[in-house]
């Protein structure tokens, strides 16, 4: 399942957008969600956790930061619950916390300061 980050040009509002196919984003016209704005730049995005693979089950928190960075809670709350019901394999405590914690509209910049810590201790 295809997905893009955005930033809109107007505001600045980062954001993702998530396709249930690449024909579905061929014919979609994203629009900024704080403004309204069709004036967009389509962000390149470092990890892919759309394309669900084993590796996720390895997601490092510090990925799972780079994933977090930039968007609203609940869209990427929704991404993290789907791509763990389709990956089909256990992605781990911390995956599913983070997934349920985003979707409850907890926000990014508190679960990324809990990643953070986590990711202090655990990788090298
Ligand atoms: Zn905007």
């Amino acid at each position: 399942m295809p997905s893009y980050d955005y930033r809109c040009k107007p505001c600045g509002r980062v954001f993702t957008l998530f396709y249930k196919s690449y024909k579905d984003y061929d014919a979609a016209s994203p629009v900024c969600p704080q403004c309204g704005s069709s004036d967009l730049t389509r962000l390149i995005r470092q990890v892919s956790i759309a394309r669900p693979s084993p590796n996720l089950a390895n997601l490092s928190s510090g990925e799972m930061l780079s994933v977090l960075d930039g968007g609203d809670s609940r869209e990427i709350g929704s991404l993290f619950q789907q791509v763990g019901d389709s990956a089909g394999v256990d992605l781990g405590q911390t995956y599913r916390e983070t997934a349920e914690r985003l979707q409850k509209g907890e926000s990014v910049e508190r679960i990324e300061n809990d990643l953070r810590a986590q990711a202090g201790d655990a990788d090298e």
